[in-house]
């Protein structure tokens, strides 16, 4: 009994069952009215069914009624109040459990979704899509030159510019660091690059504020298109291994993940180039 009132109580704390005020009050006065009326059908069978055939050593009032009414209204504003409260503290939980869900999915600084977040929404997406990591570039000198402050408000501004840039069905997160990664709905290869590297082209002729002083800021990226066999986390390896090639060709730029395969081609068994 106690194990199935828990479980009970969790399923509905799960499913928001109690999602305005005006739920539980209803939840409280449908299961208090069927309670008084259970409690009042027993107390009449009780004592006037087994009473009046003899089974009890009662005596039994004259008039039934009175009997039914101080049970229905003894039992009914008990009930009310109980099933009230406990209602009331499903909801509180159920609001807390919200509140800390969306919490854990998002990154503090920022604002932005976290990696965890990130990665379980990628998952989620039904439809061919491109992955890019995008990573500021030398972002430790400003930290060393301005300060951990004046690097903590780049990437809030950062975040802010990635965060509306990318248009609608677009997913931005801080995947930790001075390191972001947005997942767009795959419009085809140069559609993808060109959104990229609009975005590129504006931060890095934006000034950055920052301690009485104003400064540039650059990112690198590696792109993904989707298509890629090994799903989500595939696609993740391929942008970060061309994020890779995008800092060692320079900083500032976007390097596609099939370029990556173009220049660095793998060997096939025999150690022949498969690629370029
Ligand atoms: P690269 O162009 O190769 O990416 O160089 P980088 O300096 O950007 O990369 P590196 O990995 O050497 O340094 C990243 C720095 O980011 C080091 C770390 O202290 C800083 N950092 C990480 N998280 C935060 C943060 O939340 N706030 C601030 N201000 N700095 C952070
Ligand atoms: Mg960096
Ligand atoms: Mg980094």
């Amino acid at each position: 009994m106690v194990s199935w009132l828990q479980q009970w109580i969790v399923r509905h704390i799960a499913a928001g069952a109690f999602s305005a005020h005006r739920d539980v009050l209803g939840f409280a006065l449908v299961r208090s009215a069927w309670t008084t009326l259970a409690a009042t059908v027993l107390n009449f069978v009780v004592y006037q069914v087994f009473g009046r055939l003899g089974f009890l050593n009662v005596t039994l009032p004259p008039d039934p009624w009175s009997d039914i009414v101080v049970t229905a209204f003894v039992a009914g504003p008990i009930c009310f109040l109980a099933y009230y409260l406990v209602g009331r503290a499903i909801r509180d939980l159920a609001v807390s459990r919200d509140a800390f869900e969306r919490l854990s999915r998002i990154d503090p600084l920022t604002g932005l979704l976290n990696r965890r977040a990130f990665i379980e929404s990628v998952a989620d997406l039904d439809m061919p899509y491109v992955i890019a990591v995008i990573d500021i570039d030398r972002f430790k000198s400003i930290n060393d030159s301005h300060g951990y402050a004046a690097g903590d408000k780049v990437l809030v501004e950062v975040a802010a510019e990635l965060g509306g840039s990318f248009g609608e069905g677009a997913v931005v997160a801080r995947l930790g660091g001075e390191e972001f990664g947005v997942a767009m709905p795959d419009r085809g290869r140069d559609a993808a690059f060109g959104a990229l590297d609009r975005v590129r082209s504006l931060l890095a002729r934006r000034r950055f504020e920052v301690g009485g002083g104003a400064i540039s800021v650059t990112f690198s990226a590696g792109l993904s298109r989707g298509g890629s066999e090994q799903g989500y986390s595939g696609m993740l390896t391929d942008a970060d291994n061309a994020l890779y090639l995008a800092k060692s060709a320079g900083r500032n730029r976007i390097v596609h993940a099939d370029d990556v395969a173009a220049i660095f081609p793998l060997p096939d068994a025999a150690g022949r180039q498969l690629a370029g």
